[in-house]
């Protein structure tokens, strides 16, 4: 059998194998998926949510072993994989709990003579599509509300982080979880064999999380079978230090929304604007904070930050800085890629960046923060919002009236008000404008699994 080989992105070494599906055996699976939807959707709240219930608490008796798994193929660090497993597993438990909220309503006509008994249906076959930066969260977080809802999956995690999602598969398969209910397919490229599955007609449901590029195709290709989309896409956070900050806690929620994961997180503070009156205390501080980072291999004792997922996702990150400091930028601290074959890049503070700098129009998805001087923060809200992404937003501000008027002036799903970190299963997660479509985590998360039936009746 043909096998794609997993590298680590800290040394270059192999570090497993997961199978190379054919086109063919990928539409195979998606038919699977359609016949498993009668008797997956037919299982009760109770049964669905219990195994997701048990994932949950296999996950974390295993949260060390799928740690370290994380790192060997993604690079990020032990403690923020340790995180990410926690994370993950959560979206098990609350949907575990949502399983059994899949409620309806009875709604009188205006007219009076009869009735509407509204009910919620799983939306059928879901194609769940994961990227590498969070091997373990991005599939928990579609697989949990796709299994509680009663649709059956197809799961495509990246190529370059296959082995998580087929360990996590594992677990909800010793957890009574069918194996036809949810199956894995390893396609690589991947183009040809998920385009034929949204074509096939099996597949109901598209929920992806990668790129704006990605997920604009895939949009298109979805629009010929009329398939149900959820999209979790790019970001680009502006995170906003007003002039009455606590700055040692606006520090603190920096490194928080700059460098969990390395920075390779689609919520990662990407451009920051600081008030000048208090510019050069949180420049100084934050640099300092940043210069202490440890870049390494993220087993290694007294590492902090890990190596990017691949060579050419370092220099990509490398050939922003280029354009940041060719464009007038300075480099403050970093600026370096580590040396091969590690796929690093040093925590890196641009300072003296213009506000028309290309840097901060793009997703930088690795450890490099410009920061931009503003004379008013009320005033330049056209700066934050003038980007096609609408993902997160991050304010501090000691006085929370005021932080509230900026975040609803803000074009994004979510904003971090005096916090760096807004991601929680419990919460919807979600973009507005190229970020994306729809949300998931929360009740809501479930419902993008659902679709609205009514019954006319009368009695
Ligand atoms: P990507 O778009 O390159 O890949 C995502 C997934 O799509 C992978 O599984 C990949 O194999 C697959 N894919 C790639 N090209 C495809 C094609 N032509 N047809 C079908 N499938 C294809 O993204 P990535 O580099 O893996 O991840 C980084 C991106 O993900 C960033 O833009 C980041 O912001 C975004 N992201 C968003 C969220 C969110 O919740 N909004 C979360 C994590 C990551």
């Amino acid at each position: 059998m043909a096998t794609i080989d997993v590298h680590n992105p800290a040394s270059g070494g192999v570090v497993g194998s997961v199978p190379l599906h054919s086109t063919e055996e990928c539409v195979a699976a998606a038919k699977t998926a359609r016949q498993s939807f009668t008797h997956w959707r037919v299982r009760t709240g109770r049964e669905r949510g219990e195994m997701l219930r048990s994932a949950f608490e296999l996950m974390m008796e295993r949260q060390e072993e799928l740690a370290r798994l994380i790192v060997l193929e993604n690079g990020k660090v032990l403690s923020d994989a340790r995180a990410e497993v926690a994370y993950a597993a959560e979206f098990f438990r609350w949907f575990s709990e949502e399983a059994v909220r899949v409620d309806g309503d009875l709604r009188r006509a205006p007219n009076g003579s009869h009735w509407f008994a509204v009910t919620r249906e799983p939306v059928g076959p879901a194609l769940c599509i994961t990227p590498w930066n969070f091997p373990a969260a991005m599939a928990t977080r579609k697989i949990g509300p796709a299994l509680a809802a009663g649709c059956t999956v197809v799961l495509k995690p990246a190529s370059e982080t296959p082995l998580t999602a087929y360990a996590i598969a594992d677990i909800l398969y010793e957890c009574g979880v069918p194996r036809d209910a949810l199956q894995v397919v390893t396609p690589d490229p991947p183009a040809e064999a998920v385009h034929a599955m949204l074509s096939s007609g099996f597949i109901k449901k598209l929920s992806f999380t990668g790129s704006t590029r990605v997920g604009s195709l895939l949009l298109t290709q979805a629009a010929e079978r009329i398939v149900n989309c959820s999209m979790e896409l790019g970001g680009n956070a502006p995170f906003i230090v007003c002039d009455d900050a606590d700055i040692d806690a606006a520090v603190d929620g920096a490194m928080i929304a700059k460098m969990r994961n390395g920075g390779a997180a689609c919520t990662a503070a990407n451009r920051f604007y600081v008030h000048t009156s208090v510019y050069e205390e949180f420049t100084q501080k934050f640099v300092a904070r940043m210069n202490a980072l440890v870049v390494g291999n993220g087993l290694d004792d007294g590492v902090t930050v890990g190596p990017l997922v691949n060579s050419a996702q370092q220099q990509r990150v490398m050939s922003l800085i280029h354009r940041a400091t060719d464009a007038g930028a300075e480099i403050a601290c970093g600026g370096s890629a580590t040396p091969s074959p590690m796929c690093g890049v040093e925590p890196t503070v641009l300072v003296n960046v213009q506000p028309d700098n290309p840097i901060l129009g793009e997703e930088v998805f690795g450890p490099v923060a410009p920061i931009v001087r503003i004379e008013n923060v009320e005033d330049s809200v056209h700066l934050f919002n003038g980007v096609d992404h609408g993902l997160v937003s991050y304010i501090y501000s000691g006085n929370a009236g005021r932080g509230m008027k900026i975040a609803n002036m803000l074009e994004t799903g979510m904003v971090g008000l005096n916090r760096g970190l807004v991601s929680d299963p419990a919460a919807p997660f979600g973009g507005v404008k190229e970020s994306g479509l729809g949300r998931e985590g929360a009740h809501e998360g479930l419902l993008a699994f659902l679709e609205t039936k009514y019954v006319s009746t009368e009695w």
